[in-house]
């Protein structure tokens, strides 16, 4: 593990903690997720980012692939990766997966003054002002939405809504207040993989070789998973 990679980036110590939360199925998790990941806490400065499966997905058709499952791989993904964590949190809560009682939980650990923030791809944010309570997530975090290449629809009148007055163009701005903004960011890599994708090539028993960390490939052909996707 480099030692630059390690520690936190300057002024880390005398200011808030930054913290994100990367949600998703991660049915399984992929490069995609993973480099954004870090590509996202090298250009905002995070202390941590947690990424965290979801358990019962409130939008979307439940996972063929158990949420045990997909956070081993996550866990198998993340390795020594500084920076990301794992986190089973939603595992260990009963119903729905709400965005909103997970940053609540994530308010409460970190504090008021945390600069909390939830992280989506754009095909998630599109349909942000669909999710359950969406006001209750500004309350508790700002949104930073991750650019795909493969995903530019613009954007619905009731998310135009629900953003109005909030987007902010730099990480200072950003992160002069604990919650509340919204910020677009077009990371550097833009890796045009999605777990849809992979589970077909999978199904197919055609190769995702690169695709994937090689810990997670390994999990998936030792578990047979996504044989019949
Ligand atoms: P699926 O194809 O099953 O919808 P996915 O690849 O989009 O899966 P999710 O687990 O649904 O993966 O994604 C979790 C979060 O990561 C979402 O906010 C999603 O927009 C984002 N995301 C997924 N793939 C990428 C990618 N290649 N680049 C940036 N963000 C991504």
């Amino acid at each position: 593990m480099c030692e630059a990679e390690e520690s936190p980036s300057a002024g880390a110590m005398s200011r808030p903690p930054r913290v994100a939360m990367l949600g998703g199925t991660f049915d399984p998790v992929h490069l995609g997720h993973l480099r954004s990941a870090v590509e996202l806490r090298m250009q905002l400065g995070l202390d941590r980012v947690h990424m965290i499966p979801a358990h019962v997905p409130p939008h979307r058709a439940a996972p063929g692939v158990s949420s045990a499952e997909r956070l081993a791989m996550l866990r198998a993904g993340i390795g020594d990766t500084p920076g990301l964590y794992a986190d089973d949190r939603e595992l260990r809560r009963k119903g729905p997966s709400y965005s909103a009682d997970t940053l609540q939980s994530l308010r409460e650990e970190y504090g008021r003054e945390a600069r909390l923030s939830m992280v989506v791809g754009h095909d998630a944010f599109l349909k942000l002002a669909d999710w359950h309570d969406p006001e209750a997530l500004f309350a508790q975090a700002h949104v930073v939405v991750i650019a795909r290449p493969d995903h530019t629809a613009p954007l619905p009148p009731a998310l135009q809504e629900l953003i109005a007055g909030r987007e902010v163009q730099s990480p200072e701005a950003l992160f002069e207040t604990p919650q509340g903004r919204l910020m677009q960011l077009a990371l550097p890599s833009r890796l045009a993989v999605s777990a849809t994708a992979i589970r077909r090539w999978l199904g197919r028993g055609e190769s995702v070789r690169y695709l994937l960390p090689e810990a997670v490939l390994s999990h998936i052909a030792r578990g047979g998973l996504y044989r019949d996707a």
